[in-house]
């Protein structure tokens, strides 16, 4: 492995290219899970073989672990990896989200854990939402009290990714007064076997374990744990956003983007054996296809932005709804044009598309809702008017 992959992105992907065109990885082509839990854990040990061999290591910095280069390391690898017919591993997705904001506010922390996040000996979990507090995220309860050079936890989070199963869980907490909303927030990095924590799988539609209830009883966490400074929570949430928005619509679209290739494959070869298509299927495939042409351009745009260490602001919200719509339309054709196999085919590869259309009904709510997406292009992008009170 050359260093010289970090500063010259186009070697960095012919290498890459050419490692995964090989067998070694055929482990993770076509795989069927039959629960989260057991995806998460294969997954991992695929992040495993690319750290192994510096892949995913690359657009990360040398402190955490990484091997140097920036955003478009990563938008590369998780391109590459959708063509060659593999999965980005599960918990790069939340490694997108909390790993920057980590690095950025914690360089200690960034430091201890993301290498072995990166070579998939942990995963975490993003604790924001509560039961009454997701849309309206600053309205949060889940409180920290200091107590010497601790913290002491309690409240509860909900929907939380993968929560059921991370290591850790990277939480924004109450330190301020019940009223300070925004201003009295901090991000707070706690242990998820910590005594105190306890968690409850939440099944989705589809029968997976996907996300989890958290509860904190008191638990203890070392003040070190902070990411950020106290009463720094809301900042570092909006650092954490960019990445959010950005590398996370990326990545999904990647994954969009082979789940597609893989869907004209199979009905592919059953137009060739005979079977008829509905009349607007090729129809559909292409506005499919134009769609996720449309957000990988836009999404392109944003993560150069991210490279070259730009803010991204609410324009992002753009690539968020992209992503939604075309996930929607995505996992609907995959309904529609697999028919009555989408419905009662007992095999695993029905299974994943019945499962992925059951979260696709979700993309516009997971990480701010299509109508709070819309209402920020409105007030802070195109800057219309208020609507008038009623
Ligand atoms: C699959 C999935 C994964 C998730 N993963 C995580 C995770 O890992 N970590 C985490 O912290 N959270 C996670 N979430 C939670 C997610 O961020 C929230 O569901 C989301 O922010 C909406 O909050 P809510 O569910 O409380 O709905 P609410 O905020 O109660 O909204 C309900 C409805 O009202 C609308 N609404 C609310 N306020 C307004 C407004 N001001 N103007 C117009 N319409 C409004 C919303 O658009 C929505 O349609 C996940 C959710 C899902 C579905």
């Amino acid at each position: 492995m050359t260093g010289g992959f970090a500063t010259d992105l186009t070697a960095y992907r012919t290498a890459l290219r050419e490692y995964l065109s090989g067998d070694e990885l055929g482990d993770w082509r076509s795989r069927h899970y039959s629960t989260t839990e057991e995806r998460i854990a294969h997954h991992a040990l695929l992040m495993g073989e690319l750290y192994h061999g510096g892949w995913n290591r690359y657009g990360w910095p040398v402190e955490a672990g990484g091997l140097g280069g920036d955003e478009r390391h990563r938008a590369v690898l998780y391109d590459e990896l959708a063509a060659a017919g593999l999965p980005v591993p599960t918990p790069h997705l939340l490694l997108e989200t909390l790993g920057p904001p980590t690095i950025r506010f914690a360089p200690a922390l960034a430091a201890e854990y993301l290498p072995n996040y990166l070579r998939g000996g942990e995963w975490w979990g993003q604790g924001f939402s509560e039961p009454e507090a997701g849309s309206d995220l600053a309205s949060l309860r889940c409180r920290a009290r200091r107590d010497g050079d601790n913290y002491i936890l309690d409240g509860q989070k909900i929907w939380t990714s993968h929560g059921a199963t991370a290591t850790r869980l990277v939480c924004l907490v109450r330190t301020g007064s019940p009223e300070s909303r925004h201003r009295g927030l901090s991000m707070i990095m706690v242990d998820a076997d910590t005594p105190g924590v306890s968690r409850r799988p939440i099944s989705l539609a589809s029968g997976a374990n996907e996300l989890a209830e958290i509860f904190f009883d008191n638990v203890v966490v070392p003040a070190s744990r902070l990411i950020g400074e106290e009463g720094q929570g809301w900042a570092v949430a909006m650092y954490l956003l960019q990445y959010e928005r950005a590398m996370y619509a990326w990545l999904s679209a990647a994954e969009a983007s082979r789940r597609l290739r893989e869907l004209c494959a199979q009905i592919g070869s059953e137009v060739e054996e005979g079977r008829r298509l509905p009349g607007d299927a090729l129809a559909r495939i292409g506005d499919c296809h134009a769609q996720l042409v449309a957000l990988r351009a836009r999404s392109a745009a944003t993560v150069r932005k991210l490279a070259a260490g730009e803010t991204v602001g609410p324009e992002a919200s753009v690539d968020k709804v992209l992503l939604a719509t075309a996930e929607i339309a995505l996992y609907d054709l995959s309904r529609d044009l697999l028919g009555p196999d989408f419905l009662f085919a007992p095999t695993g590869a029905a299974d994943e598309w019945r499962g992925e259309w059951w979260y696709s009904r979700s993309a516009t709510i997971l990480g701010g809702s299509a109508e709070i997406q819309r209402t920020i292009l409105a007030d802070h992008v195109l800057g219309l008017p208020k609507e008038a009170a009623r």
